[in-house]
């Protein structure tokens, strides 16, 4: 049985709630059942029916010189570092609307951050630099949204600041564009490397920089996280922000731009 008729053969089951969440029941009847549903993460694959089953978020920190220095660190002699989001952070943001963003809990200084993401169709381990890019599915835009002042009191106490980035609707995140279709012509792939990143917040540019700036590159990121984890099918890479990270408030209207991407936008409320 192929995805598809998996898709069809539970959401029929369900009446289409969950269709997705319940593939692997349908897939195998003699699975062990559980008291209660969990949804599984799921993108939309721009340009297809099917969507992008998200594993694990991984996101890099202070991958941009200029922000990197006005986090206080030096860009010249860090390499890079890693936190995770949970799954289910993901807030998806279709083309062409505005989603409602909830202002989270416990902070006063809720910070945007945009970013190119990177969605893996395979993975693995020790990755070289130069096969890294094979890993790649798609692309994405998406926004880390921080509790700044959260992460920075646990890191002056020294201790993680998953409570500033690893909470829930974290993970603004407009649909995964295979690397097949954002190709312009030859070969048809086209990977995102350059082009212009740029966050507005009620029409007023805020970020502005070039994806080219990134210190270390998609390729890079996915060899060194290679190194410390398995990297699989479904993981996405959130490749780090640029300069002038700053804080939004309720009614606020963020539209981020990534070259050869749609747009992506919310509104604080
Ligand atoms: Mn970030």
């Amino acid at each position: 049985m192929d995805r598809r008729s998996i898709l069809k053969t539970s959401s029929a089951a369900l009446g289409g709630a969950l269709a997705a969440g319940c593939a692997s029941v349908a897939a195998d009847a003699n699975a062990p059942r559980s008291p209660f549903k969990v949804a599984s993460i799921t993108l939309p694959i721009a340009g297809s029916a099917e969507v992008f089953p998200v594993r694990r978020i991984y996101c890099i920190g202070r991958n941009y010189a200029a922000h990197a220095r006005e986090m206080g660190s030096d860009p010249t002699r860090e390499p890079p570092f890693f936190f995770q989001k949970p799954t289910d952070a993901v807030q998806f943001v279709a083309i062409g609307t505005v989603a409602d963003h909830p202002y989270p809990s416990l902070t006063k200084n809720y910070h945007y951050e945009l970013e190119l993401v990177a969605a893996l169709k395979s993975g693995g381990t020790n990755i070289p630099i130069d096969q890294a890019l094979q890993h790649v599915y798609g692309y994405a835009i998406g926004l880390d949204m921080t509790r700044r002042d959260l992460q920075r009191g646990m890191g002056d106490q020294k201790k993680p600041w998953e409570i500033g980035k690893s909470f829930d609707m974290s993970a603004p995140i407009g649909p995964i564009h295979p690397v097949a279709l954002l190709g312009s012509g030859g070969d048809g792939q086209q990977h995102i490397t350059k082009g212009r990143i740029e966050l507005k917040v009620n029409g007023q540019t805020k970020q502005l920089a070039d994806l080219s700036y990134m210190i270390w590159s998609v390729a890079e990121q996915i060899s060194k996280l290679s190194e410390a984890f398995e990297l699989k099918a479904g993981d996405i890479i959130y490749s780090g922000t640029p300069e002038n990270v700053g804080p939004v408030v309720k009614g606020d209207v963020l539209l981020g731009h990534i070259d050869g991407l749609p747009e992506l936008s919310v509104r604080i409320v």
